[in-house]
């Protein structure tokens, strides 16, 4: 497991993630993705959507806005109870979280502190001309609201039947007192949720396998099991409205954190939506005749929480040669770019031009790059390091045999193959 300084490094010098507004000092809470980053987001995000969405026929997703009627974050409870409580230092006028505040005095200075507060999380802008409080709007702090709000649309125009869930990846913005730990908490995030709709009375068999489906997204992406654990919550951890949650948590440099929650919300969401909006929001059970408000069961997950647990978890050091070697062993569905083509010398251009053809005709069919910026042994490690699965080196004898040999990132075996067949070749092995 390599720190987190290791990884903040390797993320700024090959392009994954860097410090938001950077040439201004950068902004606590904020991150910038890069060329590599952004791959990988993406590849996070379409192995989430493929898992949830499309591979199942119970779950069909949406889009909401970030910007919503304010009544939805006071039916939620989120104007009254997304809080957490802080101190302030009367001399230093630092702030703390007061649950990590030892004793009575500051931490900092040993200076007199304030009363507790409560410090609402949510972001605050104005909608329309007028910068007054009836103008106030907020940012969303989840996803989860604006899947809410849409129960009853997504359930009529789709048809849909009990059990059914709805699925959501989108940015949410929370004011976090003491962002941290790189990309693990910050200030502005991408959630990917569900919030899935059954009939009171399953919802516990429920819970139990969406805790499990989730666990077996994050093996199946290729986490050691021994850095992943499912943890329920206690009762004095629980949300004002869950009944159970349960994380999937990973070992981090830091310690055992959460990765995604699953939390038992009950009927509590629907329920308040129709209290405050006055519109019914029940399912009709066309076979008993009966309205139910459905209880919910909601995996909630980050994306970028996720990418950094797979980077961590896909880190290698090792030694080839006497030399070390650091490679990223990253699943091959989330590596940015699947192929590299390498030509042993830059300076043939009869070389130069067979692989520049070569990345153009991968290129409609996955993420190909074509790179002669340095000597081969350089351009390997290069792709080890931001974790290319294959790359494709063009050599003198491609020249005379219309073959090229493909090395492979985790063990650096080699196999020679025509370039006619290259292009399923890679395909085969990628899928
Ligand atoms: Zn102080």
């Amino acid at each position: 497991m390599p720190d987190m300084d290791t990884i903040v490094s390797l993320c700024k010098r090959r392009g994954y993630i860097f410090p938001s507004s950077e040439i201004y000092g950068g902004y606590g809470g904020f991150w910038d993705y890069g060329p590599l980053g952004v791959e990988l987001k993406n590849n996070v995000k379409r192995a989430w959507w493929k898992a949830v969405v499309q591979e199942r026929d119970d779950v069909v997703g949406q889009d909401a806005a970030i910007v919503m009627n304010p009544e939805v974050w006071r039916a939620s409870g989120h104007v009254t109870e997304f809080t957490d409580p802080l101190v302030d230092c009367k001399s230093c006028k630092r702030r703390f979280r007061a649950d990590d505040v030892k004793g009575d005095v500051c931490p900092e200075c040993g200076g007199e502190l304030t009363d507790v507060r409560r410090f609402n999380l949510m972001f605050k802008t104005f909608v329309g001309p007028v910068e007054d409080q009836a103008a106030v709007a907020y940012l969303r702090p989840e996803t989860a609201q604006g899947i809410f709000v849409n129960f009853l649309n997504v359930q009529t125009a789709m048809r849909k039947k009990l059990p059914f869930g709805i699925a959501q990846i989108g940015k949410a913005f929370r004011n976090e007192l003491t962002p941290g730990n790189f990309t693990f908490r910050s200030r502005e995030f991408e959630q990917m949720e569900v919030e899935y709709f059954v009939r009171p009375g399953t919802d516990e068999e429920w819970h139990q396998r969406w805790i499990q489906d989730r666990y077996d997204w994050y093996i199946r992406l290729g986490i050691r099991a021994e850095s992943l654990r499912i943890r329920p919550h206690t009762k004095d951890e629980l949300a004002h409205y869950a009944r159970a949650c349960a994380d999937v948590e990973y070992n981090f440099p830091m310690g055992w954190a959460e990765l995604e929650g699953i939390a038992n919300r009950t009927d509590f969401d629907l329920r308040q939506h129709s209290q405050a909006s006055g519109r019914d929001l029940t399912f009709y059970d066309e076979e008993t005749g009966e309205h139910i408000i459905p209880y919910v069961i909601e995996p909630s997950g980050g994306v970028d929480r996720a990418m950094l647990t797979f980077l961590l978890d896909a880190y290698h050091e090792e030694e080839v040669r006497k030399e070390k070697r650091v490679v990223l062993r990253l699943h091959k569905d989330l590596a940015p770019i699947k192929v590299a083509v390498l030509p042993l010398l830059r300076n043939r251009p009869e070389i130069v031009t067979l692989a520049r053809e070569i990345t153009r005709t991968l290129k409609p069919h996955m993420m190909a790059v074509y790179d002669d910026t340095g000597a081969i042994g350089r351009l390997y490690r290069r792709q080890d390091e931001v974790g290319t699965p294959f790359c494709v080196t063009v050599d003198v004898q491609s020249l005379e045999d219309r073959a090229v040999t493909i090395r492979a990132r985790d063990f650096m075996e080699q196999i020679r193959v025509s370039v006619a067949e290259l292009k399923d070749v890679l395909l085969d092995e990628l899928s």
